[in-house]
């Protein structure tokens, strides 16, 4: 666990944006701008893909980015790493402590296996994800974009024996996760709207991106 604050003050932001509960967020990310994502009531998972803005076949990599910083959680001085293992933005504050990139997002299928055939028609963050790419063509993404993400304040803990189990969350109602654009990404976000685990507390709520020069 690592907590460092940030000095950012948000009065200086040039944008926030209020992210509903189960609602997706889409937008660049210029190099050298930073961005919060805030957790405002407390244990809601935030489902982030990153794409390389210029190219969006290269898309942040979960295994290039543990390998490289031989730890299998994000926190604060971690450097997200791109598919073609280029460094695409870096954690540089972090309240929670911890961050998930081996749970991978919700989707139907998985639900209805996890949990029950008739959770099959139940909202899930890739169903946002698809939505945010057709909703916004302008970008260039496609079905098969989407791929191996982030939990921002997803609680996924590696038991001694290797094992993974979704537990009850480490944030709280104003935690939050800042990161430095290292080149100019697309951030594609699902504010997950999943009732069946404890990530989102069974309760999904708001989330607030915050942006500044
Ligand atoms: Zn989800």
């Amino acid at each position: 666990m690592s907590i460092r604050e940030s000095s950012l003050d948000v009065h200086s932001a040039v944008s926030r944006t209020h992210v509903g509960a189960g609602d997706y967020y889409l937008a660049p990310l210029r190099r050298g701008q930073t961005l919060r994502i805030l957790d405002t009531h407390g244990n809601q998972a935030a489902d982030t893909l990153f794409f390389n803005a210029a190219d969006v076949t290269e898309r942040y990599s979960a295994m290039d980015t543990l390998r490289e910083q031989g730890n299998v959680y994000l926190s604060a001085g971690s450097v997200l790493r791109s598919s073609l293992n280029n460094p695409m933005l870096e954690i540089t504050a972090d309240t929670c402590g911890r961050h998930d990139t081996l749970g991978g997002a919700c989707a139907t299928e998985s639900n209805t296996v996890r949990y029950d055939l008739e959770k099959r028609c139940m909202h899930a963050c890739r169903d946002s994800w698809m939505l945010a790419i057709a909703e916004h063509p302008e970008y260039g993404l496609s079905k098969r974009d989407i791929t191996h993400n982030i939990n921002f304040f997803m609680n996924v803990p590696v038991t001694p024996e290797g094992g993974l189990s979704f537990e009850d969350g480490i944030s709280a109602p104003g935690k939050y996760v800042e990161m430095t654009a290292l080149m100019d990404v697309l951030v594609l976000m699902s504010n997950c709207p999943q009732l069946n685990n404890p990530c989102n507390g069974y309760n999904p709520t708001p989330v607030e991106m915050i942006i500044w020069d």
